[in-house]
């Protein structure tokens, strides 16, 4: 069991984030960067894959029983340096997804993002985001489907 990703979840709900909601009107992320990164010092340790390791460097990563996370303090990312992404340009999947979710093939965003905004339509195809279960290596089914009825608003 990760329970360093557990803990994640648990002060991403504390700090206001991982508000989990439909995606179903119009929405858009306006990211407010060095204003926020709000989801770098909450959700800072985002599953990365061996060929986003490579890119960033063995130094800054994290390997658990089923696949590897950037390294994090208080679950916030290593690589966020005075309010900005230090490797904003090869950043893990995950990091250039939020806050958009694909649960279940549903197109879904974290209501708790400062950045979200439903002035115009902006939404990602739900094709582009990769499965809510890939955030969670190394956690049993029934403690994933926890999380999703803790953080999905419906
Ligand atoms: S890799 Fe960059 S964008 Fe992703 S959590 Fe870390 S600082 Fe934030």
């Amino acid at each position: 069991m990760n329970w360093t990703l557990i803990k994640a979840v648990i002060k991403a709900r504390r700090d206001g984030l991982f508000r989990l909601v439909p995606a179903d009107e119009p929405t858009r992320l306006d990211c407010l960067v060095d204003k926020s990164a709000k989801c770098c010092r909450a959700l800072g340790l985002p599953v990365v894959t061996d060929a986003e390791a490579e890119k960033i460097g063995p130094e800054h990563i994290r390997r658990c029983d089923h696949g590897m996370v950037l390294k994090s303090k208080h679950s916030i990312c290593c690589m966020l340096k005075d309010g900005l992404c230090t490797i904003y340009t090869d950043r893990p999947r995950g990091c250039r997804e939020y806050p958009w979710y694909n649960i279940g093939g549903k197109l879904y965003y974290d209501s708790g993002c400062p950045g979200i905004k439903h002035d115009r339509d902006e939404r990602p195809d739900i094709g582009e985001i990769q499965p809510f279960e890939n955030f969670f290596p190394d956690i049993p089914t029934f403690v994933l489907h926890l999380i999703k009825q803790i953080c999905i608003t419906k």
